[in-house]
């Protein structure tokens, strides 16, 4: 029986599990991919520390940092039992008097042909901070949400051009922000269309729409959104916001013992930093559960 198991061995579970050591809680980490998403990021120029770093470079500084044997296994089913929580995976069962749920996201594709190729080559998942370098580019941001907005807004302020190019003819993001993209004179929206294929040498120089356009792009940006890994969360009964995890500012769920860090929460920054930050809080909110659940 252990006083916590966390699932997911990204920066959120990762963390958590220093923090969990330090406080000298009897733990185990389950994770299928050590250092989780971070893996994907071509480089990270954004955690402190590191000035540019490879994602899977990053990921491995995780893993020496947690330095604990990390349980590469599934989780297949989570349950609520007398002593806490049972949780199943592909090869064993173990018992953990609170849980941490650190599971991630996986990101939306668009599924255009030509977008893998691409890959890390002139497309990406996510923008960078560090706008400076696509000053006078012509860019392409993907999607209709807050997130789409706020990016194409933020790259307009370096880029010459902005297309902004979303699949519905009315954005689901905040009117203000819409109102900021509308006027801004660096952007160009085009509504109801989507992409269909990336065309380009060694890295992307086209993007062609089923509307027929053909747009000269120097870098593209999809902005769609993820899905987060809570399939397993069902038969727990956890709250949801927007299909995440809802959590307060303790990374408590509303199922005492049940917490949660990362990607997989209704945070509203899906980054390392802030899942490594939720993982730290997390890890202190157990430590402060276990101290009153067993006293
Ligand atoms: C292409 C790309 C580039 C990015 N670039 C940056 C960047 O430059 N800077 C930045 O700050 N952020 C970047 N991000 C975002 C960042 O990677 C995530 O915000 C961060 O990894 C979230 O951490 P997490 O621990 O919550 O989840 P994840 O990193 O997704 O980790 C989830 C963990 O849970 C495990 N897991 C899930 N389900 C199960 C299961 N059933 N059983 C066992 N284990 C399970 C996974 O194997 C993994 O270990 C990028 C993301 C992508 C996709």
């Amino acid at each position: 029986m252990y006083q916590l198991i966390i699932i997911g061995a990204g920066p959120a579970g990762q963390t958590a599990g220093i923090y969990t050591q330090r406080y000298g809680i009897k733990f185990l980490i389950i994770g299928q991919i050590l250092g989780g998403t971070t893996n994907e990021a071509h480089l990270v120029d954004n955690y402190p520390g590191f000035k540019s770093i490879s994602g899977p470079d990053l990921a491995k500084e995780f893993q020496k940092h947690l330095n604990v044997e990390t349980k590469e296994e599934q989780v297949e089913k989570i349950s609520k039992d007398e002593n806490g929580f049972k949780v199943t995976t592909n090869k064993e069962e173990y018992q953990g008097q609170s849980l941490i749920l650190g599971m991630g996201m996986k990101i939306r594709k668009l599924n255009f042909k030509n977008e893998e190729v691409f890959l890390n080559k002139g497309i990406s998942y996510c923008t960078s901070a560090n706008t400076s370098q696509f000053k006078n580019k012509t860019l392409a941001v993907v999607g209709g949400g807050d997130s789409a907005l706020t990016n194409a807004l933020k790259l307009a302020d370096q880029a010459k051009r902005v297309y902004l190019i979303h699949r519905r003819d009315e954005f689901r993001g905040s009117p203000a922000l819409v109102k900021k993209a509308q006027k801004e004179k660096n952007i160009e929206i085009i509504y109801s269309a989507q992409v269909t294929e990336a065309q380009g040498k060694d890295k992307i120089e086209k993007l062609i729409l089923n509307t027929g356009q053909e747009l000269d792009v120097d870098q593209v940006f999809i902005d769609v959104g993820g899905i987060p890994n809570v399939h397993l969360c069902g038969e727990l009964n956890i709250e949801m916001e927007n299909s995440f995890v809802k959590v307060n500012k303790n990374q408590e769920t509303n199922i005492p013992g049940i917490f949660a860090a990362g990607d997989i929460t209704n945070n509203p920054l899906k980054q390392i930093v802030t899942a490594a930050a939720e993982g730290s809080i997390a890890a202190t909110s157990v430590y402060k559960y276990l101290k009153n659940i067993n006293s």
